[in-house]
């Protein structure tokens, strides 16, 4: 693992990845008598999901969301800022997404923070995907066991489903912050389950079934955990390593008879701040469309978050 942050650091200059990024702004707020409880999440995805359980202890201000990572940027890659560290410091609970997602910055923020509560182990520090079955990634086995996502497939918040059960777990641990709210939570979460699935299955309904599509690193390969699409590769050569040239033209080989298959043909998906290069050689040399996605929500909550399912459906052809 720390080979790969070594080389990391070696590639990020060439790949023009910025060091910094701007904190997702959330309203704070001077409670009149009892302090909120503190609660800081990674991802806005994750702050959804808190947004709609907690939605009602929000607004009376008993409960602070704060959001470290702003929606465009990749997670894996951020910087342990100086404002992470201070709101880290003042949390009373940080949910990271966990599987090793993080593992590059939150660790040093956390220990910099110097805040016991949310240390490893403790009711203020929850890792979601600890809870879930994750997808297995590629680098579990083989000749690749051991680099980045060796915990499994981290990047759940594109399938719904799984989000469905995130919700349960993440309510769960509200309610030990909130023990006279605990069955509010509880079921704002079963509401929330509903309406992922029920979104999901409805947007699964309107897809051509069986649509191919290779994605550039393992994360939006969670599609097809839910929409009737298939994932046939990356264009990592391995998770974490950009596209090699030789890689790619191994995925032309390999799928240079599709181009003449069946329709719909496959595409390339890819999150937007991927690098469009290696999605560009396949285009150019398959004919295959390419399609960069969001991959966090814009804002931390339903709304936004059902805009994002939206557009990773459009990404592929509909029946009508
Ligand atoms: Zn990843």
């Amino acid at each position: 693992m720390r080979r790969f942050f070594i080389l990391l650091a070696l590639l990020l200059p060439i790949y023009g990845f910025s060091a910094s990024f701007a904190v997702a702004a959330q309203p704070v707020t001077d409670a009149p008598n009892t302090q909120p409880v503190r609660v800081l999440v990674t991802t806005n995805s994750l702050g959804f999901l808190v947004a709609e359980i907690a939605a009602s202890l929000i607004e009376n201000k008993k409960l602070e969301l704060k959001v470290l990572a702003a929606p465009g940027r990749d997670v894996h890659y951020l910087d342990a800022r100086p404002s992470f560290i201070a709101a880290a410091r003042r949390a009373d609970l940080l949910i990271e997404t966990g599987a090793g997602v993080e593992e590059g910055w939150l660790p040093v923020v956390v220990s910099s923070a110097a805040n016991p509560a949310i240390n490893e182990g403790r009711l203020g520090r929850l890792r979601v995907a600890e809870h879930l079955t994750l997808r297995q990634s590629i680098t579990v086995t083989g000749p690749h066991a051991g680099h980045v996502h060796a915990a499994g497939n981290p990047h759940f918040n594109i399938d719904p489903l799984r989000m469905a059960l995130a919700s349960r777990v993440i309510a769960r641990r509200l309610g030990d912050f909130f023990p006279d709210q605990r069955a509010e939570l509880i079921k704002a979460s079963f509401l929330l389950e509903k309406r992922l699935k029920d979104a999901a299955k409805k947007m699964a309904a309107q897809l051509i079934e069986g649509q191919r599509f290779i994605a550039y690193h393992e994360d939006v390969d969670y599609l097809e955990e839910w929409l009737p699409v298939i994932n046939i590769g990356y264009l990592e050569p391995i998770p974490g390593l950009p596209p090699t040239s030789k890689h790619l033209r191994s995925l032309v080989e390999q799928h240079k008879g599709d181009a003449l298959d069946r329709e719909p043909k496959p595409r390339v998906i890819f999150a937007a701040f991927n690098p469009s290069q290696g999605a560009d050689f396949l285009k150019n040399r398959l004919g295959w469309t390419t399609h960069p996605v969001p991959i966090e929500p814009e804002q931390p909550n339903w709304e936004s978050y059902l805009k994002l399912m939206i557009i990773w459906t459009d990404a592929f052809d509909k029946k009508y």
